[in-house]
């Protein structure tokens, strides 16, 4: 066993307003620069949607993280299958159509507006180069066409449902939509790290956040196609490129990230895991329908005695250990085992994790009775986004564990309705926690 600490995040997406606060407070922190315009460290999606690069999962499209092959693990860049052969050839990349044209607005139409009309409105400009244009792309472009079946028609991952669920998904008197939070997740196994030339791109010993050194940075772009979550970012303007740092600064000051500190509806959590770096190791190359119980498997619980007489042997002091022991992550991840991995088919072992959403329940069952909390899974009807479609995102296809999540959720929620509601008995309450391992 080889121990290590890790920090990483949980996002309970059932209480994500879509507010975008937190990507407001990261650019105007990190990235309000020229060159730097379509670069969101952080970013909402709407789901189901394309997000933001648009299809940036499609991994035929964009390239990136790792592919399996004959049990080794292989960078995914462009067509070219080694990194080698890439620094030949120029690299895959998001285009402008992708990362838009940033813009901004002639702010001296309204000062000059003709004060008998109404509305006067102040008309798009390129912020590169002052002509008028017309926005084509923008960092959340499905929500702010609200929720245009035709972007939601798009996710690559309603490829997992039949045609009949998909058009029940997007049919508007069923529309449903949650939103998506995306970060750089910090990986255990960045891709990003792997592709770059330079060697600008290293993991923290201290606390495993993934950091680029621009002044290392000589331009070559392979971080971009690399990252499978298009989170690393180039400015042509500085030729260099950037990535989010996990708010390292305010972290060592004792301050939360800005984007958890700012976070309207709280659903961010960070805290320290432990993981044996062996187990993390075959994580990364077990297949599809095991990779999240090999992730599981691979983390540690901060309590056990052997844990810590480890840890300690591997030079972490007590107060990694305590940090651990009271981890708000430990707790959604390892223990409860509500909280997925997004994506974990691309093999980075991301260290961002998602509560899926159970969403508002329907109101009516298909059936016409009221739904109550213990037979959601039983009746699809009454859950409003397919399990399918949620283990595409969050389980690469394995239904089980999002199952498995869902219904500790909905443990949880009958717990609360019947300290509030009263229309759940507290017996019943009290057997679904127990079936739900809670
Ligand atoms: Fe690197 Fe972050 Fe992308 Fe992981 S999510 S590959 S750490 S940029
Ligand atoms: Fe969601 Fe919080 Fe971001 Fe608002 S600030 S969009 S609630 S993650």
């Amino acid at each position: 066993m080889e121990v290590r600490a890790q920090l990483a995040s949980v996002f309970h997406l059932d209480k994500c307003l879509g507010c975008h606060t937190c990507s407001v407070v990261c650019k105007n922190l990190w990235t309000d620069r020229k060159g730097s315009e379509h670069m969101w460290w952080n970013n909402v999606e709407t789901r189901p949607g394309t997000g933001y690069p648009p299809l940036w999962e499609d991994q035929q499209r964009h390239h990136g993280g790792w592919v399996l092959a004959g049990g080794e693990l292989r960078l995914r860049l462009g067509s070219r299958p080694h990194v080698l052969d890439q620094l030949f050839q120029p690299p895959t990349l998001p285009t402008l159509d992708d990362q838009y044209e940033p813009w901004t607005y002639r702010y001296g139409d309204l000062l000059g507006a003709d004060p008998t009309k109404d509305l006067p409105t102040a008309r798009p400009v390129s912020a590169i180069t002052g002509r008028p244009i017309d926005p084509s792309a923008g960092p959340n472009w499905d929500d702010d066409l609200g929720g245009s079946a035709v972007h939601a028609a798009a996710d690559p991952n309603l490829a997992a449902l039949d045609p009949d669920e998909r058009q029940a998904l997007l049919a508007f008197d069923r529309l449903v939509f949650f939103h998506l939070p995306r970060t750089c997740n910090h990986c255990l196994n960045p891709a990003c790290a792997a592709a770059c030339p330079s060697g600008a791109i290293y993991k923290r010993g201290e606390d495993g956040i993934v950091v680029l050194a621009k002044e290392r940075c000589r331009g070559w772009r392979m971080c971009v196609p690399a990252c499978p979550y298009k989170k690393t970012f180039h400015s042509w303007l500085e030729g260099k490129s950037e990535k989010c740092i996990g708010c390292y600064p305010r972290l060592e000051s004792g301050d939360a990230p800005a984007c958890f500190h700012a976070c309207t509806g709280r659903i961010r959590y960070q805290g320290v895991l432990l993981y044996d770096a062996d187990a993390a190791a075959r994580a990364a190359r077990a297949p599809d329908e095991r990779l999240v119980d090999a992730f599981r498997d691979a983390l540690l619980d901060p309590a056990d005695p052997d844990v810590a007489a480890e840890a300690a042997r591997a030079g972490l002091g007590e107060a990694v250990l305590a940090a651990a022991r009271r981890s708000p992550v430990d707790r959604f991840v390892r223990d409860w085992e509500l909280a997925l991995p997004l994506h974990p088919e691309f093999r980075t072992l991301p260290m961002v994790f998602y509560v899926p959403p159970l969403s508002p329940v329907r109101a009516v069952r298909s059936d016409g009775a009221r739904p109550v909390s213990d037979d959601l899974l039983a009746d699809p009807a009454a859950l409003r986004i397919p399990i399918r479609y949620l283990a595409s995102l969050f389980a690469a296809g394995n239904e089980r564990v999002v199952v498995d999540a869902l219904q500790a959720l909905a443990a949880v929620r009958a717990h609360r309705r019947a300290r509030t509601a009263g229309d759940v008995t507290a017996a019943d309450a009290a057997r679904l926690l127990l079936e739900a391992g809670l």
